[in-house]
């Protein structure tokens, strides 16, 4: 029995930088526009570091621009938290900032309760998360899976390139590989983060304890017939992409439900047509999909059925079909053991929660390469998020951050924490 209650966070400093991190950046129409190498930035850059300092952490800005609060032991395998602070264009408040904030203020807790850490800690906001330049950026810098020609061809929307951002920035471009870690040198990373969707919101759970993040798959169906005249053309005279396209996606989602998919997620978001006139039988209609899933062998087994799909409908509309494979990002699965404790964490603290994967990519998926990984998540009201109306419950904010906090004490700690005032 505990006669003294746990730790806690300090919700009202928590949320007050919440809301001074969310005042930056902000226009005169009110959009919040914050991305990676601008004077918004920078500005966000320096209140951080001011921050941090406040949180008892040592601060540096690596190679890359990724932000890096220190504290505890000199040497040891680094526990890490943090996410980002750069935001999409009229981005909203909490996304990536709630958990760099909760990340600093699980480090004033830690040394305003002068506990001593056995492993040293690290709070990082990583640079271009949301990829004005190239997405994921800092982690990828980090954890030494970035090339030098991706630098110098990745570019904003204005055309100029990280390269040349860096460059502006006071950056060597050239010396990125400086801010990668040594192996080993990280053994965890923790990652809190709202949803940006509606799940724990609808289910009405404290806690999401995220198992992985899922793997996506984009490909492009194209079908090929024939142009012509869309009034002298019998109707069984056609070779119509557009219709066979039509069909194609139809079949494909009815396939999809048949078949009960309880974790997969396809969408046909884009379609293509040639030469897209109104009065003219399609030549060409390409389909965009976009397959996601914990289990890459599902897409994968998505995908060939699609394929199969595919053939058999342009087979019957007497028309070709290809497919052309755009991009492939493996699932990202999580540490077992940091999910058993963010359980444990939540369950200490009477919360509901539940084990769910992130359709969204983080930072989480990358670190993951490198040292065990775990992420937790908060409900996101109305799942809203990359959007200024993104919302989650103060009191939601402040149970997420203690749960960061306890998952955090149990990894930094030797013996259960307790504050200092109450051990004998
Ligand atoms: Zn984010």
């Amino acid at each position: 029995m505990t006669l003294h209650p746990p730790l806690q966070v300090n919700s009202q400093r928590l949320l007050g930088d919440i809301d001074s991190l969310g005042g930056i950046g902000v226009d005169e129409n009110g959009e919040r526009t914050r991305p990676s190498f601008s004077p918004q930035y920078q500005e966000a850059v320096e209140w951080l570091i001011d921050r941090m300092r406040a949180a008892g952490l040592r601060t540096r800005i690596d190679a890359v621009g990724n932000v890096i609060g220190r504290m505890g032991p000199d040497n040891g395998p680094i526990v890490m938290t943090g996410s980002h602070i750069d935001t999409v264009r009229n981005g909203g408040p909490l996304d990536g900032s709630y958990g760099v904030l909760a990340g600093v203020e699980v480090a004033h807790i830690l040394s305003e309760n002068k506990l001593e850490l056995a492993a040293p800690l690290e709070v990082v906001a990583f640079a271009d998360e949301e990829g004005a330049y190239l997405s994921l950026f800092g982690s990828r810098a980090l954890a030494g899976g970035l090339a030098a020609a991706e630098i110098e061809t990745s570019r904003n929307w204005q055309g100029t390139s990280l390269f040349e951002a860096m460059d502006a920035y006071g950056f060597d471009p050239e010396r990125y590989r400086e801010a990668a870690y040594p192996a080993g040198a990280i053994q965890k990373f923790v990652e809190l983060h709202i949803e940006q969707g509606p799940v724990l919101d609808t289910q009405g759970q404290d806690i999401g304890i995220v198992n992985g993040i899922v793997g996506m798959r984009n490909l492009n169906f194209r079908f090929l017939g024939k142009s012509n005249h869309a009034g002298t053309t019998p109707m069984d005279m056609r070779q119509d992409a557009l219709r066979a396209a039509a069909e194609f996606i139809t079949r494909a989602y009815t396939r999809f439900e048949e078949e009960g998919e309880q974790t997969a997620r396809l969408t046909f978001g884009a379609i293509h047509v040639k030469p897209n006139m109104g009065n003219v039988i399609a030549r060409e209609a390409a389909v965009r999909l976009d397959c996601r899933d914990l289990d890459d062998d599902r897409t994968a087994k998505i995908v060939d059925q699609l394929e199969s799909i595919a053939r058999q409908v342009a087979l019957h509309y007497g028309i070709d079909a290809d497919v052309e494979y755009l991009s492939h990002d493996r699932a990202a699965i999580l540490a077992p053991d940091i999910m058993e404790e963010i359980g444990r964490a939540a369950e200490g603290l009477g919360l509901t929660s539940m084990v769910m994967p992130s359709g969204a990519g983080h930072d989480t998926q990358v670190m993951a390469r490198i040292c065990k990984a775990g992420m937790i998540f908060v409900p996101s009201s109305n799942g809203l998020s990359h959007h200024p109306d993104e919302w989650t419950d103060p009191q939601q904010l402040i149970k997420g951050a203690n749960v960061l906090l306890h998952t955090m004490a149990s990894f930094l700690m030797a013996k259960k924490m307790q504050p200092q005032a109450a051990t004998r």
